[in-house]
């Protein structure tokens, strides 16, 4: 296992103004007469803080053997220097924190985990010590004939500990150096099979991978670089993972959480998991799963198959098609709205919990969806998404 990852406030350039501490969730951050410090123990990287911080002091991430008490920290006039060799470590740590800010950035920014959500590992493998996956599986989901490529690969872990929550997301760097002669970049993928893995008690995950290959103006093809290369990837072949990462889109653990699933292609991995998740623990639990999932066809939505074997008790199933022949082109806002009584009426409970997931074109068309389906029903809904929000029960990732 490698160092802790410390998170510190730069004493240096922090302003006093009490945005942090204000901020935090759980209470991590505390101060003196001379510096606002993060206490070790209760910090869990949520990165509610980084955002609203007005001078970026608040971004110190250092690898440590033994965390720095609030004494030490209260002592600083500046961060003692980092451990030689961090740098990487830290640019990596802030690589994910990015990624996912953005892909938070208009349904979340500041949004909770549920309050039953089990407390996730962040961080564990990073850059200079990831985890060796070894690929045991993969799947294409799209049909053969479909214009998507979009795969199921499974990544085991043999007996490297690699802890996941249904809702996070791992990384991976594509090998090789880009046209400047530097490292790429890492990307992103949620964990499409619940904390026990694939099947239970393997330690193993599994990603939902879309190929990317677009068709540029000049009649080439642009081939993305990660996405290609896990797409590629055979039985037996070795992957260095880093994560997990995310702390806020978490699936609620309460078997009485109703819980609206709204996705478009790849963003069905998480639901996957919640689904695999409740089907193994919670299944005859009160609460509801109902996943709106979109596509051109039948043939471009991943999994299409394997949904059509659960049972609906388990999960209630939209699945919306764009792009049947000869019929009206349909999309999940429009089958929502076809529902709207009953998704105001569960919008409207305490237990329910709403995700969205998917390319960023998905939130305005849904948010625009529950405005309507709101006023239809007396609530408006920017109030009660913020509100929902603040409790930890509104979720956005999209990329
Ligand atoms: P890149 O090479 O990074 O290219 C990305 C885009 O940039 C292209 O589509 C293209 O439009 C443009 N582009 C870049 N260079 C050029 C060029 N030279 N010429 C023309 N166009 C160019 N993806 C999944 O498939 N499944 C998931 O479950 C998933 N989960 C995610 C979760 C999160 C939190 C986030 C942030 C992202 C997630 N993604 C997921 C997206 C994933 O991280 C990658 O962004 C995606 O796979 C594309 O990466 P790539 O390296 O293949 O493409």
């Amino acid at each position: 296992m490698g160092a802790v990852k410390q998170h510190l406030i730069d004493p240096e350039i922090c302003i006093r103004c009490n945005t942090c501490e204000a901020t935090c969730p759980i209470g991590a951050i505390t101060h003196d007469d001379h510096n606002y410090v993060v206490d070790a123990s209760i910090c869990n990287a949520c990165m509610d803080c980084i955002a609203p911080c007005p001078t970026g002091s608040i971004d110190n991430w250092r690898p440590v053997a033994r965390p720095y008490s609030l004494d030490d920290q209260f002592s600083w006039t500046e961060l003692p220097p980092a451990v030689p060799g961090s740098e990487t470590i830290d640019a990596l740590e802030d690589e994910a924190a990015a990624l996912l800010a953005e892909a938070h950035a208009r349904g979340g920014g500041h949004a909770k985990a549920p309050a039953s959500a089990a407390k996730p590992r962040v961080n564990l493998h990073i850059r200079a010590n990831p985890a060796m996956a070894t690929v045991t599986g993969n799947f294409r989901i799209t049909a053969a004939d479909a214009e998507s490529d979009v795969r199921h690969i499974i990544l085991d872990f043999a007996t490297t500990p690699f802890p996941v929550l249904e809702g996070q997301s791992i990384g991976i760097t594509p090998p090789g150096v880009g046209a400047q002669g530097r490292q790429h970049a890492m990307r992103l993928y949620s964990v499409a099979s619940p904390r026990d893995g694939e099947r239970p008690n393997t330690n193993n995950l599994s990603l939902t991978v879309k190929r990317v290959a677009e068709r540029q103006p000049d009649g080439g093809i642009f081939r993305g670089i990660a996405s290609n290369y896990i797409c590629d990837l055979r039985k037996g072949d070795r992957v260095a993972v880093t994560g997990p990462f995310g702390a806020t889109f978490l699936m609620p653990d309460d078997p009485a959480a109703d819980i609206l699933m709204v996705c478009t292609g790849t963003g069905a991995a998480p639901f996957r998991a919640f689904t695999e998740r409740r089907r193994r623990i919670a299944h005859r639990g009160p609460g509801r799963l109902w996943l709106f999932f979109g596509a051109r066809t039948p043939q471009e939505l991943p999994y299409f198959g394997p949904l059509q074997k659960v049972p609906r008790a388990l999960l209630e199933q939209e699945l919306v098609f764009s792009r049947l022949p000869g019929q009206k082109r349909e999309y999940v806002q429009h089958r929502m709205a076809s529902r709207g009584p009953e998704l105001a009426q569960l919008l409207c409970r305490p237990a329910t919990h709403v995700f969205l997931c998917g390319l960023k074109g998905l939130e305005a068309g849904v948010d625009d969806a529950f405005a309507a389906i709101g006023r239809d029903a007396g609530f408006e809904w920017p109030a009660l998404r913020a509100a929902m929000r603040e409790d930890g029960r509104f979720h956005s990732e999209t990329y």
